[in-house]
């Protein structure tokens, strides 16, 4: 039986209890409800042990992480004095200032206690955390910025986290500064490459284009929205986009070339092909590689060179090689048949009696005498002989991989040739002959000016012998001339 029922029976009936069954059964009954009420006291007792042990634990470890914490942190109640405050990193020299229960504007490092206030107020009744930022006033010449935040729990009190925000604060104002200066500083890129006097392409590291400038549009002849986006390669002629290929890539992936430059012919918008130089350097920008192309229009300049090499390298009255260009490939002939064993000759060839055409027709009519000999001559020759114009009236012809026999013939050939010719100034018609003079390379030939003196030795022999023929320069152990 319960020890409360026993109690309360004993003191009601002694020793004397009732003997009756439905009286034991009422007493059943009510002991057993007091059994039930005792479970459910033991139930309730464990489940509040329980709740208090949570509870602790819980604050314990709550307690531990604002201390584990580098922010200061601060505890208001409801009428906003303080509860608690666990000084962190840019609050240590306040930790001795501050004392339990003081009000906002008590606290030394709030620099506008009334909009503190304000602000905490707000979160105790829209329960809605918020974040404050400030300066504290303290720190004039260091400005030091800190930032609260403000978080309500357990009702109405308040958690305030207090955060240095100074390096934050300065990191934020450098990245602005340098963000500013690379607008600036894009800014004035674009103006120069606007201006620039020379085509600018600007294209990332897949070729394709981002920035073309406005004489790049005027020199492709193309509007600055039909390039952009298009690939690089396009401006390039079909048969040069692998070398210009290797050389974009060679630009980006090769740190050694820093600046490349090669002459390239490029498709305008007509398809028409210009010749141009084009430079190549990479950059690195907002996190990329980008090619900077610069085209310069080439196109006058190479034509130019090509004439002068033409005008550097040639007689102008005939068009024949002139006397160093002519001694140029031969020198260089005469040096490969050495190298190689393989023959190698030279004609001397003067015109008879030139002179004379000049005295009976005039300087103009030996002039265009000269001319057609050249033409004559040179549609009778292959394309790596040489003709050049040595002299007045004389001339000299570079025959490589030509045998003595072989240059003979060919000599003869070109002898005949120039006699059966009619060369027609107004009404006349003039007529002439050569004289001929011919040397192959043998071990006793030095140089090409020595194989050239030889042939003239051999064509003074052909004038001796009565002009009009072909003479073959001979040893003089074994002189012999071969006359036609
Ligand atoms: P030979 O048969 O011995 O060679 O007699 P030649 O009259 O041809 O020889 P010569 O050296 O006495 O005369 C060459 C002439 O060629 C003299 C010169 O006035 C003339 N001459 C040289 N250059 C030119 C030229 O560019 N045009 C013209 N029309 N005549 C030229
Ligand atoms: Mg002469
Ligand atoms: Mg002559």
């Amino acid at each position: 039986m319960h020890r409360l029922l026993k109690r309360q029976l004993e003191k009601i009936y002694a020793n004397d209890r009732p003997d009756d069954d439905k009286w034991r059964a009422l007493v059943a009954l009510i002991d057993e409800a007091y059994e039930g009420f005792e479970i459910n006291d033991l139930q309730l007792q464990r489940a509040l042990d329980i709740s208090s042990n949570e509870l602790n634990q819980r604050n314990g470890a709550l307690s531990g992480l604002l201390d584990a914490f580098p922010d200061s942190t601060a505890t208001f109640n409801r009428k906003l004095r303080l509860l608690e405050f666990r000084v962190g990193q840019g609050l240590e020299r306040y930790e001795s200032l501050v004392a339990r229960r003081a009000t906002v504007s008590d606290l030394p490092f709030i620099s506008n206690p009334a909009c503190f206030e304000e602000k905490l107020k707000q979160v105790q009744e829209t329960k809605v955390p918020c974040h404050y930022e400030y300066q504290l006033t303290q720190h004039i010449t260091d400005p030091k910025f800190i930032e609260a935040r403000i978080s309500p729990f357990d009702e109405n009190k308040l958690l305030v986290v207090f955060r240095d925000i100074t390096e934050h604060r300065m990191l934020e104002r450098l990245r602005r500064e340098a963000f500013d200066r690379i607008n600036k500083t894009e800014k004035q890129l674009r103006k120069i490459i606007e201006g620039a006097p020379v085509g600018m392409v600007l294209s990332d590291h897949k070729g394709d284009i981002f920035l073309v400038n406005a004489f790049a549009q005027r020199y492709f002849d193309f509007q600055s929205d039909q390039l952009i986006g298009q690939n690089s390669q396009q401006l390039i002629a079909l048969s040069q986009r692998e070398r210009y290929k290797a050389m974009s890539e060679g630009v980006l992936n090769d740190p050694t070339q820093k600046f490349v430059r090669g002459d390239f012919e490029v498709i305008t918008s007509n398809g028409s092909k210009l010749l141009a130089d084009i430079g190549m350097s990479s950059l690195q920008y907002d996190d990329k590689h980008w090619v900077a192309h610069t085209f310069s229009d080439i196109t006058k300049r190479k034509r130019l060179e090509a004439e002068l090499r033409v005008l550097a390298s040639t007689d102008p009255l005939t068009g024949a090689l002139n006397r160093r260009q002519f001694m140029n490939n031969a020198n260089q002939a005469f040096a490969a048949a050495q190298r190689h064993h393989r023959h190698v000759s030279i004609l001397a060839l003067d015109v008879d009696h030139f002179k004379g055409i000049n005295d009976n027709y005039g300087h103009s009519v030996g002039d265009t005498v000269l001319i057609r000999l050249v033409d004559k001559i040179e549609s009778m020759l292959r394309k790596q002989d040489s003709l050049g114009r040595v002299g007045g009236e004389e001339f000299a012809v570079l025959l490589p991989d030509t045998s003595s026999l072989e240059s003979i013939a060919i000599a003869e050939r070109i002898r005949e040739g120039l006699s059966q010719m009619d060369v027609e100034c107004d009404v006349r018609k003039v007529q002439f002959t050569v004289s001929i003079g011919v040397c192959a390379n043998s071990p006793s030939v030095k140089s090409v000016e020595n194989m050239l003196d030889l042939a003239d030795i051999a064509l003074y022999e052909a004038k001796r012998g009565g002009r009009n023929r072909v003479v073959e320069y001979q040893p003089p152990m074994a002189k012999q001339s071969m006359s036609v």
